[in-house]
């Protein structure tokens, strides 16, 4: 099988930037088959799947199959479904534990990111007056992550004022590991950080981190949804404590699909105290008696009944990237994120056109998009870009992220994108889109 043509951040002065080079890259691509497995937007470049990824082929059969057995099965679709209803969220998690080195029983498909985190922060929050009582996030994090942290607090009267410490960052992109590390403080019961940082795209070493927490007693989580079917993760090899993750960005399971949560075997004791039926072990849930016996395993965290049609597309998506395997899914990644900043630095770092990349430059520290950085005009830019049909995502106030996804997009599509900035600087064309802001971007 011929290899990629991967050339390395560090030995690239020159960029080659001509469309047959990326024409050749793509041709060399051992996953380029799986693009047209996806149902591709028509007439876009849809450079946008770590916010939302893309339909495939096999997820639309996974789901339809589900309405259908539904449709023709009624109430004995929980056990009678090829994938039965009754342990599809411990079945999946079982697969999906694959991506993230765990054991099967320690990742469980159910509720979604920001109740996983409330479910599993109500397990490992235990402060201890008055010594550790409080937890370590940081100052970049998701908004929804710190909202749940602040409520989880305040349930046990602790003030967020007081007891929620966040890292601060020094460039506003990144976070410095040591900095993380030096607020480890005997102070801190719980942190809890993301792996991924949403804006920037910097990969965390979750590793190094899971070692300082543990040294110093501290026990630690991650939110992977920035992560999580893009970049491999070995939880189990690093003792990190519990996580959660989306389906719906890299995992490609569609809007609002259920989400994971990961708890490590060791902490299979503790109580769900965001309990509910879905939970108990399955042999006694329809017992209907009131003493609550946990799942020892993750699936003990689930609350309620696993919503299949919400999640039954996942089946198909999450076979998919086992198929293409993890590991291949990430070179790709990184030679479509290298590829993506090089062509930046070559053709939109020099005035008039004056991108910024605002993620890191080692491929060790970043995931699966790109931040390019404007000071002035990156929202009318990134408006322009959409009415040509390439659809990046804007974070406020100056960062157009673009996730050149492994399974479907193409060096090509890279090519195509930095062609269209340079177009649009040329012609001036954000000047004629309206400074207002959608409500989604
Ligand atoms: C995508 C994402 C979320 C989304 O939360 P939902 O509960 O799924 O809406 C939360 N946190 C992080 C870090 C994310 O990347």
């Amino acid at each position: 099988m011929p290899q990629p043509v991967r050339r390395q951040y560090w030995d690239v002065p020159n960029c080659d930037t001509s469309e047959a080079y990326a024409r050749r890259l793509d041709d060399q691509d051992p996953l380029r088959a799986f693009r047209e497995r996806f149902h591709l937007p028509a007439g876009t470049i849809y450079l946008d799947g770590n916010s939302l990824g893309l339909l495939s082929v096999d997820a639309e059969r996974s789901l339809l199959r589900a309405l259908d057995e539904w449709k023709t099965l009624g109430i004995r679709g929980w056990l009678e479904a090829q994938s039965p209803w009754f342990y599809f969220a411990e079945n999946l998690g079982a697969k999906a534990a694959q991506l993230v080195g765990a054991e099967a029983d320690e990742v469980v498909l159910t509720g979604t990111t920001t109740v996983n985190i409330h479910a599993l922060v109500a397990s490992f929050y235990r402060p201890s007056e008055p010594v550790r009582t409080k937890i370590l996030a940081d100052e970049l994090n998701f908004p929804s992550d710190i909202f749940a942290l602040k409520g989880q607090l305040k349930l046990r009267g602790a003030d967020p004022a007081q007891d929620l410490l966040l890292v601060p960052s020094a460039d506003g992109r990144t976070l410095d590991e040591e900095a993380i590390i030096a607020l480890m403080t005997d102070e801190v019961q719980l942190v809890f950080l993301p792996s991924v940082l949403y804006r920037s795209g910097q990969l965390l070493d979750i590793e190094r981190l899971v070692q300082a927490a543990h040294a110093r007693g501290i026990v630690i989580g991650f939110d992977c949804s920035h992560s999580a079917g893009a970049v491999p993760h070995h939880f189990d090899a690093w003792g990190v404590d519990f996580a959660v993750w989306c389906s719906y960005k890299y995992l490609n399971a569609g809007p609002g699909s259920s989400a994971f949560l990961y708890v490590n075997r060791r902490h299979f004791t503790r109580e769900p105290l965001l309990a509910g039926w879905f939970g108990c072990v399955k042999e006694r849930q329809f017992e209907m008696a009131l003493d609550f016996e946990p799942q020892a395993s993750a699936g003990g965290w689930q609350i309620s009944s696993p919503g299949i049609l919400g999640s039954a597309a996942l089946e198909g998506s999450l076979a998919i990237t086992l198929e293409a395997g993890i590991d291949r899914v990430r070179a790709k990644s990184v030679a479509l994120t290298e590829y993506l900043i090089d062509l930046v630095d070559a053709q939109l770092s020099a005035s008039p056109y004056n991108f910024v990349v605002g993620t890191p430059r080692e491929p060790a520290r970043r995931s699966g998009h790109v931040a390019l950085e404007r000071r002035e005009e990156a929202y009318r830019i990134s408006v322009a870009l959409r009415n040509r049909g390439v659809i990046p995502d804007f974070r406020k106030p100056d960062v157009i992220r673009v996730a050149p996804v492994a399974l479907y997009n193409s060096y090509h599509d890279v090519w195509q994108l930095v062609q269209h900035l340079r177009q649009i600087i040329d012609d001036r064309e954000h000047e004629a889109v309206p400074p207002a802001q959608d409500l989604i971007t």
